[in-house]
């Protein structure tokens, strides 16, 4: 069954259309990956997802398990079970992480008629996968992404991640800033949520990255090659090594 679904997708940023028809579908239980090199239009296609101010979508579809995304609110999108993790999170001085984790949780409890959690009972909740994911009690505290590193800020994304445990996730080159350790325990805390017992064969992915090495630790079922502004090319896993191997050369004078 399709989970994800893109077709002939249009995206504009301040006036030069970037994503130029990209078509793609991810089925449920399965975890794809776009590669493409620097400026080819893989946040854009993030941002235009999440529905950020500023990327106009000029034509096409994209759809959630049947949701509409692309007529959804930001939140809604999120209550149909969109999560996105981006190259770049921002940081929200007013608000702990604790908070701004119980608000995520408890705004999507209300889109499906459930009851809030009290933070006593978010704290529970996320304990142990805080604790996997070598999240101190003190950092929950902090203001959200105030004067986190770069790996701190990628393992509180994946905490997030655990605690929402999304319909469909977008990985936006979750590797970059992390060192090698910190990117095994990312990586451990996203492949948690893809198999069967935790409701991976429910779940979809979309990870993001310019480097073949986070695909080492994310094994995708299929590669997608984005070059000026479309998939220039799919395959299996071995189409990520071959990009390593070769670089995107033959994809950009193709297109
Ligand atoms: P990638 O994530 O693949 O490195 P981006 O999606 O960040 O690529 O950028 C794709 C292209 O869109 C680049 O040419 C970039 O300069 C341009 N672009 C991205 N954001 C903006 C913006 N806010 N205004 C104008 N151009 C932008
Ligand atoms: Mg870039
Ligand atoms: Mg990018």
């Amino acid at each position: 069954m399709t989970l994800f679904d893109v077709q002939n997708l249009h995206v504009a940023v301040g006036g030069t259309e970037i994503i130029k028809g990209l078509t793609l579908s991810v089925p449920a239980g399965e975890t794809h990956a776009i590669m493409g090199p620097n400026g080819s239009g893989k946040s854009t296609l993030a941002y235009a997802l999440a529905g950020r101010d500023g990327y106009a979508v000029t034509q096409g579809s994209a759809t959630l398990d049947g949701l509409n995304l692309l007529e959804a609110s930001p939140e809604q999108r999120a209550g149909g079970g969109l999560f996105l993790s981006f190259q770049y999170p921002v940081e929200i001085p007013g608000l702990s992480a604790i908070a701004f984790l119980k608000a995520s949780l408890n705004s999507l409890r209300a889109q499906h008629s459930e009851v809030a959690l009290s933070a006593p009972e978010i704290l529970k909740l996320i304990r142990a996968r805080a604790d996997a994911l070598k999240i101190s009690d003190e950092m929950l505290k902090r203001p959200l992404n105030v004067g986190f590193s770069g790996g701190e800020k990628k393992r509180f994304e994946a905490l997030q991640m655990a605690v929402l445990a999304p319909r469909f996730a977008i990985l936006d080159e979750t590797d970059s800033g992390l060192d090698i350790d910190a990117l095994k325990i990312v990586s451990e805390s996203v492949n948690a949520l893809r198999k069967p017992e935790n409701g991976g064969a429910e779940r979809g992915m979309l990870v993001i990255t310019h480097y073949q090495r986070l695909l080492d630790y994310i094994k995708p079922d299929r590669v997608h090659v984005l070059a000026q502004g479309r998939i220039a090319a799919s395959g299996g896993p071995e189409l990520a090594l071959e990009l390593e191997r070769e670089g995107y050369d033959k994809y950009l004078r193709a297109a």
